[in-house]
């Protein structure tokens, strides 16, 4: 005789629970801003810029040379105040472009970008950006025109720096286009050990927060292509020397006031979350479909960590 089969249903409040850990959403497309925020969640940790460059279909200098310096500046500030507006007054942390020379090369116009035996260790995110000033300034005009306008709750990411020499001079190009590093919320993407491991002369230098992204920080540091099928199963971001880097970085950003977040898909999984709301970190931002769960984890660590501190 046939028995039905039982569902399991996780018990899950509707409603979305307190936490003093932040739980953000990671928005890779403008177009999925609404959905995105009516998860609830505390602000956008990241929100790549990428989607909007290369969903023009052309690099930029092909797209500036057939339309113009400024049609290339509006669609920034177009797909960016999209995103803004629909968190208001919530944060929403911008990265600043970082697409590899392999992805630029699919456009129209990609057959000027430089051939590259390894683009993942190339040309790619603050140091091509630091290389061609002269196109970030187009990048940075657009956060400008998003301050001008009153789009206070935007904050500025640095994907892919090494250390504070990095963070010295993405800031020296903030001020020359006019954006007062003092005034606003920026920081940069813990992606490399180097990174990690420079992390306390780079709060020194001014950032205001710092945020794993582990997928790249993994890859980096086992040395293991995120893309390539062959080592997948090596890739773990729960790794030791992953866990023991985070929790550095996490201590020495408490001792200078820089805020720790996580922006890398490992911060939808559980165990991470554990780890991170144990070792203090100020917020998580999960994928869309993961923001429910997450802020749910979030909590279950926060009360056990609150009942293991009376008892
Ligand atoms: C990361 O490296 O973890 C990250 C969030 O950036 P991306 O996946 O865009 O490289
Ligand atoms: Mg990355």
């Amino acid at each position: 005789e046939e028995t039905e089969p039982v569902e399991e249903v996780r018990p899950q409040s509707p409603v979305k629970p307190m936490t003093a850990t932040e739980v953000k959403v990671n928005v890779s497309i403008p177009e999925a801003a609404e959905r995105a925020a009516a998860t609830g969640a505390d602000g956008v940790g990241l929100l790549r810029m990428e989607h909007m460059i290369l969903s023009l279909n052309q690099t930029p200098a092909k797209f500036i040379q057939e339309n113009g310096e400024d049609a290339y500046i509006q669609e920034l500030v177009q797909g960016i105040r999209g995103v803004a507006d629909e968190f208001y007054p919530r944060p929403v942390r911008v990265r600043t472009l970082d697409a590899p020379t392999d992805e630029f090369r699919q456009l129209e116009g990609g057959d000027d970008e430089p051939t590259e035996h390894n683009p993942m260790l190339g040309y790619r995110g603050i140091r091509r950006s630091l290389d061609r000033p002269e196109v970030f300034a187009h990048e940075l005009e657009a956060f400008r025109r998003l301050f001008e306008m009153g789009y206070d709750n935007v904050e500025i990411m640095f994907p892919l720096v090494n250390d504070a020499e990095d963070i010295y001079r993405a800031k020296t190009l903030m001020k020359e286009a006019g954006i007062d590093p003092d005034k606003r919320k920026w920081g940069a993407m813990i992606e490399t050990p180097a990174s990690a491991l420079s992390v306390e002369g780079m709060a020194e230098a001014g950032i205001d927060f710092a945020s794993f992204g582990t997928n790249d920080l993994t890859q980096y540091t086992l040395a293991v292509d995120r893309n390539n099928e062959h080592v997948a199963d090596r890739f773990d971001e729960l790794h030791p020397s992953i866990l023991t880097l985070i929790g550095n970085v996490i201590e020495t950003c408490r001792e200078h006031d820089v805020e720790t977040s996580i922006c890398g898909q490992a911060g939808s999984k559980p165990e991470m979350v554990q780890f991170l709301v144990d070792e203090g970190v100020s917020s998580i931002s999960a994928n869309i479909d993961a923001v429910r769960d997450v802020q749910h984890e979030v909590k279950r660590t926060e009360q056990k960590l609150l009942l293991d501190s009376v008892r």
